[in-house]
């Protein structure tokens, strides 16, 4: 709105001030595909300039951004002039505004009820694809609208968008128009990837679309996940006379439609269509920032006409935005369960994507620096979908005075512990595993989930409870809990503290992967734990296994491998696994369905030069059931002698223990079919 009151002199001051600002604002936007605000911040701006120009027509100059779409097209791609221009739309924002629009069409066409196509409008770039004789000859930007750029190359890198049609009846030349835009998966996965790498993430899913459309090399946009929607022809050659029609035409030569367009009548099918877009829209998996009515009948729309940026036969009724600014007031970090450390940025309350957001993810360090966020600096914070929110760019050229950068602690703000980060890992960590307070809620919490020791009772709270009474430090504790113990807790009767004792004693015995799995070593889930289950079948073989060992389990590469290793290494956690040892847990290991275990029981020790790494005679030997130790003594069953056996043959002679030698080593391997 225009500031009431404001006098000849001020509204002109103040027009020629938002023409300036939204003219930087569109250049960022539109030609550098990197904008300075949010929209709701640009859609504001406009919004008052279109006030002013409401209260002083005569203020209105043919280059205000009120009177023109879109920006300046890139010298470097080729122009392209439209045919027919490539427009904006009118917006609404509310629901009067939609009646309005419904009352204006109605009156333009005198009639009692009007018949609509709605679709969901799509956050993405705008584009024309012209077809002659059925094959893709042409692809360009909306640019300003008059003219765009041809980016014919890089939009047959887009699978979706069909270079030749198919079906039949499709008219000589054929202009396409539709929407580019990035999957929402595709964007965070992009996104996941360049942070990674250390480089720049992607603002937004719109941006990024238009950024990829623009690149100079095909091949760049080739690696973008781009995907395509059709929404209108240019002209009505050769097409069906009402839109839907149109587009499900469109659908049978091979173009994407969205599976959300439909028709509906009047004023109230418009609402209803709103609303129920609105209920998916977190679940579309795209970023959508409204829905688009037009009139359906083609005939009608020519009747209706255009005004000066836009046609009157069309509206876009916006949804709440998905991005805000606010301020950053502090940036703390938080330990997840396992021990990594990600900086939260806490903002003053803003209301973004249907809900007041107070916390927002930095992801790490490195993303801090790369956006120069600092407590105080102003922010732009996107929340779209279910996806968490996240500061998506710091305003810097807002910035009040100087403001301290952010440093990363160097203890873990939990336990103390040192905080750790690997060279080549955006990520720190603390190091203090099992016993930080942090990380033990939410280890017990883990070790007790369904799929792993399946604690039934054993729910977050109680494990908070639990931790902060004191009564469990770590998860061997619980194995020592009695029902008199847990009845002192807050809202516990003698009935619940009972079943939680059962329930825990029943977890005693869990099969070994589950163990594993509930440990909560870095990067093994449930399929790595089990497959390590099958091929160690102990806790001891494994805790002893190298990191060559353990890259010989199925899934487990070198990255899981130091993981495992780093677990067992660090002696904080073998305390753990004694101690569960001592509480009575007994891990079962499972049927081994690979063959016959026919060294079951047996416990070997390989020494001396073996005609096949030492590695692989322990695998086979493991897989027939056998345990490998490291050294000789009364409870050895077998010595595996390979050449220059030494010290260790020594002993097995005097101990009296079986050696055996290569020849009938390998004989044995024969037997069993493993050589
Ligand atoms: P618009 O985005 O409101 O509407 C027109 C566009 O909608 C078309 O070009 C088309 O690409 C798209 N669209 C999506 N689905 C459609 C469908 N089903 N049918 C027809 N069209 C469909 O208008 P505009 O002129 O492109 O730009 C205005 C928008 O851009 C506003 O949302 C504004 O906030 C934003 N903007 C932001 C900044 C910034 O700095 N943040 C700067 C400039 C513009």
């Amino acid at each position: 709105m225009s500031e009431p009151g404001l006098d000849r002199t001020a509204a002109a001051t103040r027009a020629a001030e938002l023409r300036a600002l939204i003219d930087d604002y569109d250049h960022h936007y539109y030609v550098l595909d990197d904008p300075r605000v949010p929209d709701v911040e640009y859609d504001r701006r406009l919004r008052e300039l279109q006030a002013i120009e409401t209260d002083y027509p005569d203020l209105v100059t043919p280059d205000s951004p009120t009177q023109r779409v879109g920006g300046t097209p890139l010298d470097a791609f080729e122009e392209v002039r439209h045919e027919t221009p490539m427009l904006s739309l009118g917006n609404a924002f509310s629901e009067e505004e939609v009646r309005e629009f419904d009352r204006r069409v109605r009156e333009g066409l005198e009639v009692a009820q009007v018949v609509y196509a709605a679709e969901p409008k799509l956050d993405g770039v705008a584009i024309s694809l012209a077809y002659e004789n059925g094959r893709l000859v042409r692809a360009a930007t909306r640019g300003d609208g008059a003219s765009g750029e041809n980016v014919t190359e890089n939009v047959r890198t887009i699978a979706a968008i069909p270079l030749r049609l198919r079906g039949e009846g499709w008219p000589a030349r054929l202009e396409v128009r539709g929407e580019i835009y990035m999957p929402l998966a595709g964007f965070e996965a992009f996104n996941a990837a360049a942070r990674n790498a250390g480089e720049r993430t992607l603002v937004n899913p719109r941006n990024a679309a238009a950024g990829s459309l623009r690149q100079l090399d095909p091949k760049m946009t080739a690696a973008r996940p781009l995907a395509f929607f059709a929404y209108s022809v240019a002209t009505r050659d050769g097409v069906p006379d009402h839109q839907l029609a149109t587009l499900e035409r469109l659908r049978d030569w091979g173009f994407p439609v969205n599976p959300e367009v439909t028709t509906v009548r009047g004023v109230d099918g418009l609402l209803a269509y709103y609303a129920a877009i609105g209920e998916k829209r977190a679940g579309l998996g795209y970023d959508i920032d409204g829905v688009v009515y037009k009139v359906d009948a083609f005939d009608d729309q020519e009747t209706l006409g255009f005004v000066s940026r836009a046609p009157r036969w069309a509206l876009a009724h916006k949804f709440p935005a998905q991005e805000e600014i606010t301020r950053l007031l502090a940036i703390d970090v938080q330990v997840g369960r396992t021990g990594a450390i990600t900086p939260v940025a806490r903002l003053e309350p803003v209301f973004v994507g249907g809900v007041t957001v107070t916390n927002a993810t930095l992801h790490n360090e490195d993303e801090i620096r790369r956006k120069d966020a600092r407590p105080g600096d102003w922010v732009v914070v996107r929340r779209a979908g279910d996806v968490i929110p996240e500061v998506a760019r710091v305003l810097v050229e807002r910035r009040e005075g100087e403001l301290a950068p952010f440093e990363m602690p160097a203890e873990c703000p939990v336990c103390g512990s040192a905080v750790e980060r690997d060279e080549d890992q955006a990520v720190a960590r603390c190091t203090g595993g099992l016993v930080c307070p942090a990380q033990v809620k939410q280890r017990i919490g883990h070790f007790a989930s369904r799929k792993a020791l399946d604690i039934e009772g054993l729910g977050d709270k109680l494990v908070q409870q639990l931790v902060d009474t004191g009564l469990v430090g770590t998860v061997a504790d619980l194995f020592r809990l009695d029902a008199d113990q847990l009845t002192e807790l807050e809202r516990m009767g003698e009935k619940s503290a009972s079943n939680l004792v059962n329930a825990i004693g029943r977890s005693r015995t869990p099969e070994l992967g589950r163990l594993l799995f509930a440990l909560g070593i870095r990067e093994v889930g449930e399929v790595t734990a089990a497959n390590l289950a099958r091929h160690f079948r102990s806790l001891e073989a494994l805790r002893e296994a190298d990191i060559e060992a353990l890259e010989a389990v199925d899934d487990v590469g070198p990255v899981v491998a130091a993981h495992v290793r780093a677990f067992f290494d660090e002696p904080h956690n073998i305390e753990v696994l004694e101690a569960l040892r001592d509480a009575g847990v007994r891990y079962q290991v499972p049927e081994d369905t690979s063959g016959p275990q026919p060294l079951a029981g047996q416990t070997w020790v390989l020494t001396g030069t073996l005609g096949m790494p030492r590695i692989k005679a322990k695998n086979l030997l493991q897989s027939l059931g056998a345990k490998v130790s490291g050294s000789v003594s009364g409870k050895t069953s077998v010595l595996l002698a390979g050449e220059n056996a030494g010290s260790k043959r020594d002993k097995a002679e005097k101990l009296g223990v079986e050696i055996m030698e290569e020849d009938a080593f390998q004989a044995l391997l024969r037997e069993h079919g493993l050589a």
